[in-house]
Order: structure tokens, then sequence, then C-alpha cells
């Protein structure tokens, strides 16, 4: 049988950044759904190696997917402006990268993804062999059972996807194979990696789906855009 789990672990640490950030943090609200951090940072021009972060307090986040895909589809204009004016900026990649960190912090602390878990409705993951070795073992089946039974090929990349969505082990919202799940599942939104500036896209086309990516690029806008000098 297949063991319930939470759908967030704290334990669940990325390390190929080296950034101590983990996916689908098991964060409640605490504070309802205001931000308020003391977290001041500097404005435009940190010191090397500090966040780009401004002095202003945080929006209300938007938590509510039919408003965000909504407000993603209104800004989709604005979104791509800033990913073009992002690629084409003269501020540091580790600074960015920095304040993409820290926002995606504070953001996922916020945000319930027990009571989303539209990734896994909405996203196909691709699997690696690994994962699918991994897998199958975990459900006592063969590789070529669980691939017969599970798995599709990845029409636009190497590697496996799951037939159908949502995810076939998604149940009430909760992972129900947390602690063997996809790497791919693990890195989603994929805000902990560095070099967020060659990795601009993938956010872009996330702030439909992910309230943590659509609430962190928000604010990325008004600290990195909004206030650029003109
Ligand atoms: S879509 Fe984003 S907020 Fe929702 S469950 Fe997935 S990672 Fe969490
Ligand atoms: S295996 Fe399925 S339910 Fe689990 S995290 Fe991945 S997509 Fe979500």
């Amino acid at each position: 049988m297949l063991a319930t789990k939470a759908f967030n672990a704290d334990s669940d640490l990325e390390s190929d950044s080296g950034h101590p950030l983990n996916l689908h943090f098991r964060n409640k609200k605490k504070n309802g759904n205001s931000l308020t951090s003391g977290s001041t940072g500097s404005p435009i021009n940190p010191a090397p190696g500090e966040p780009y972060r401004s002095a202003f307090r945080y929006m209300r986040l938007e938590t509510d997917i039919k408003r965000i895909q909504q407000l993603a589809q209104q800004r989709e204009e604005a979104n791509w402006a800033f990913r073009c004016f992002l690629k084409g900026s003269d501020l540091s990649i580790r600074g960015i990268d920095f304040t993409v960190h820290d926002l995606y912090r504070e953001v996922s602390r916020e945000i319930d993804c027990t009571n989303c878990a539209n990734c896994c409705k909405t996203v196909h993951p691709v699997l690696k062999p690994a994962d699918v070795r991994r897998l199958a073992k975990h459900l006592e089946l063969s590789v070529n059972e669980f691939r017969s039974r599970f798995l599709a090929d990845n029409p636009e990349r190497e590697g496996s996807v799951f037939r159908n969505l949502p995810c076939p082990f998604l149940q009430d919202n909760l992972c129900t194979v947390y602690d063997h799940r996809p790497s791919d599942c693990r890195s989603y939104p994929h805000l902990y990696k560095r070099d967020f500036v060659f990795r601009i896209s993938q956010a872009f086309s996330n702030c439909s789906v992910c309230p943590i990516v659509f609430n962190v690029y928000e604010q990325l806008k008004r600290e990195l855009w909004r206030q650029r000098p003109r």
C-alpha cells in the first residue's frame, strides 16, 4: 500500500545550488496573506553579493489560483517585458539570484502547497531512469510494469512523463510517494537554483501555474524594475 505523506517536507533540502531551500515548504500562514518581513535590504545597487532588495513593504500575496491565472494572462506582456529587461540589464547575476532566493524563501513560508497542488494537477514532471527505478521499487513493481501502467514518452525531451494529469500519485492534494517522488518534483518551482536570469523564461511560464512563482515574479518586478533608474 502507498503511504500517504504530507506534500511538503522541511527536510527536503536541495543541494545542487548549495542553497538551503527546499521544494514545497510545509508552511502554514502565520499572519494572513501579507508578508511582514522586516527585511529591507538595500535599494537598486547593493554591495557585491548582497540581494537587490527594496525598502518598501511587501505586497499582499495572491493565492487564489483562478485569480492568478487571470492576472498572469493580463500581465503577460508586462511580464515578458520584464524578462527582456532583466536579460539585458547590467544587474549582477549573483545579486539577482540572492534576491530571488530571498523572495522564494519568504513567499514560500506564506503559501501552503497542500492547499494548492496545482503543479501536480497541471504540469508533467520529467522522470529520469533513476526516478522510474526508485518509484517502481517503492511500489513493488517491475520497471516495465511501472512504465506500462503510469508512463508515456516525453515528446519534448529525454525521459518519461506521467501518462495522465493530475498525477496518479496525488490524493487529496497530498503526494502519496513523497519520499520517492521524481527529482523534477523536488526541484519545482526551480527558484532556489542559480542563474535565474538564464531561467527566467521558465519562471515566466510558471507564473500562471504556481502561486509561489507568481508572487515572487510580481515582487521582483516591483523591486528591480519599477524602481530602476530612468
Ligand atoms: S503550484 Fe507552486 S504553490 Fe502550488 S503546490 Fe506547486 S509548488 Fe506549491
Ligand atoms: S509524484 Fe505526483 S503527486 Fe508527487 S510531487 Fe510529483 S507530481 Fe506531485
